[in-house]
This record gives structure tokens, sequence and C-alpha cells, in this order.
């Protein structure tokens, strides 16, 4: 059996928006109470629209923001609170991959200074290994080494993408947070990386969670799916099974969204318009979170929110499928 690298228990990420002093408090609960394992050499796929709070949690995971409530567990040691030298360590071995590759970029930053920085920080070998890694790395992610001087402005969305990627390899990580790295740039050049980062992860032996609001993107590079609905994992599983018979009603109208590129079975798909208002994620009741938006909902969904229950290899949130 697989080992799990990376454990995710009762995870809560919460930010106090709360405006004035006298005000009542108010509490985005952007991540809230989510659980999830990573094995070793395996794709994580998170999938959920905009909002939902998938980038807070790999963020979180990447200890980019500290956790308000439960645990993250990396090969068994509890990472929830490191500081210090223990949280720089940890970053050694988890690195993270930005969405927007034209953000993210130093534009002020040569090449070759944006892939050599961390190892700067973290003071790892003498500089002339650290000019032999970036060039190596530069050719690893399909980049010319001689145009280590250039800035990022110089080259296009997938190029920077190439380089946010080396940057990210540089450490010699374990595993990466994939944060929706294909979703800004164009569809002809979003294979390209994807390949890239399948050929990565093998020769690499490396572990991903890759975030993506694209469930048939995340289907194909993932072995398992989690869904996530307003900062609530709803649904993880096999990503095929998810995939092919999605369970928690949120997941199907996900999944009846997907453009199939066949006209004939196009034509005969029933799509599910999901209608309702979003709830606000600030101070949310104790209610399943997907209920103003449900077509199944009844008055037992309004009472209390679903825990998660266990369908095969399935974990799925949702009162219909209590036992
Ligand atoms: Fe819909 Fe109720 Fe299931 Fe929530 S618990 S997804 S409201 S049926």
């Amino acid at each position: 059996m697989a080992e799990t690298v990376l454990k995710v228990e009762n995870l809560k990420t919460h930010f106090d928006v709360t405006k004035g002093l006298f005000a009542k408090k108010q509490i985005v609960k952007a991540v809230d109470d989510v659980s999830f394992e990573v094995n070793q050499n395996e794709t994580f796929g998170l999938v959920g629209e905009s909002g939902c709070g998938k980038t807070t949690l790999g963020r979180t995971i990447v200890r980019i923001y500290d956790p308000v409530g439960g645990h993250i567990y990396y090969r068994g040691q509890d990472i929830s609170s490191l500081k210090g030298d223990d949280l720089k360590a940890y970053h050694k071995k988890v690195q993270m991959i930005f969405q927007d590759p034209y953000a993210s970029l130093n534009p002020r930053m040569t090449v070759g200074e944006i892939v050599r920085e961390p190892m700067n920080i973290h003071n790892l070998h003498d500089p002339k290994e650290r000019d032999d890694i970036v060039a190596d790395l530069l050719k690893i992610v399909g980049l010319n080494p001689d145009h280590i001087r250039r800035y990022p402005s110089e080259f296009s969305g997938g190029q920077r993408q190439r380089i946010g990627i080396a940057r990210s390899l540089s450490l010699d990580p374990e595993f990466i947070v994939c944060d929706e790295p294909i979703s800004a740039l164009d569809v002809s050049i979003q294979a390209q990386v994807i390949n890239l980062l399948e050929k990565i992860q093998k020769e690499r032996d490396l572990s991903y969670l890759f975030i993506a609001h694209d469930l048939s993107m995340v289907k194909h590079i993932s072995q398992r799916i989690g869904v996530m609905y307003l900062g609530h994992l709803v649904e993880v599983g096999d990503s095929n099974e998810v995939y092919h018979d999605p369970l928690h009603p949120y997941s199907k109208a996900l999944l009846s969204s997907v453009p199939i590129p066949d006209p004939r079975i196009s034509r005969t798909k029933q799509r599910i318009v999901m209608s309702g208002e979003i709830p606000s994620p600030i101070n949310p009741p104790p209610v399943c979170p997907f209920l103003s938006r449900c077509p199944y909902a009844t008055a037992r969904c309004s009472e209390a929110k679903p825990e998660p229950v266990k369908i095969g290899t399935r974990q799925v949130s949702c009162f219909l499928y209590e036992k």
C-alpha cells in the first residue's frame, strides 16, 4: 500500500473581517473542517468553483496561512504550528506553483535569479553548483539555459509558468501544491504544461496536490479527486468514479457543466442548472453548505450539517447517503 505523505485532519482556516471595534464579529470560514490524505507519487485533485476555498487550503498546507484549527501531518509530523527553522525545513520539502505566472515572478529579477533565489534563502550548495542546477532546471522545464539573464517580461505566459515550475523544483522538493497552474494560460499551452508536470512527477518521485476549477482537467491528471464547496470537502473518491458517477448533488451539477466534444452526446446530456444564491462564507449557519442551491434538499438539510459518509471507497457529505 502506498505511503501517506500528507494527512489533513479537520483543518480550519478562518479570517476575521470584522469592521470597527464594536461591530459584530465577522468570520470568513474559507476552509472549514476539511480532511483528506495524499499518498506517495499520487496526484490528488481539488476541484470547485472560484471562491470555494481551494487556494486557501493549498496555501494553508504550504503554511502561507496559519490554520485556526485541525492538523496537517507531513510524513507523520504535525506541521500545523511549525515556526522558524522548522518551518524553513518543511518548505524545503513542500513547494507551491502559483496560479498567475505574470504576478508570481518578480519583474526586476532575471530568470536565473528567480530560480536560484530559494537556494540562496536556504543556503544550499556553492555558487557554481547553484548556477549548474539553475541551467539544468531550465533545460528540464524546456527553456533555453542561455536565457538565464533575461527578465520575465521577455517570455510568454507558458514560458513564465515553466520558470515558476523550475523555481518550485530548485530545492528538490518531495511534494508540490499546484495552484491552478494552467488556468491563466492559452488552451493550446495548457496540455504542454500538464505533460511537463506529469513527466517531472515520474522522474522526481513527486506527490502533487493539483488545484483547478476544470473537472475534466483534474480527472485527467489525478488519481483521486476532492470536490470542494464553500470551504467544505463534499466528496472525495477515485477520479474515474467521481467523474463518471458523482454522488454529491454539487459534484453532479459541476460535472453536468463540463463541455463534451461529441455533439451527439452533448445534445442528449442533461445540464443541471444550479439556481439559488451562493451563501456568504461570513458566519455561515450550521446547516448543509449546499442547501440554498440543492434541487434535492429536504427539511433535514436545514437542521444540521451532514457528516462525511463512506460509500465504498468514497466519502460523501450529504444526508441522501445517510445510513
Ligand atoms: Fe442537498 Fe441536503 Fe445533500 Fe445538502 S444534505 S447536498 S441540501 S440533499
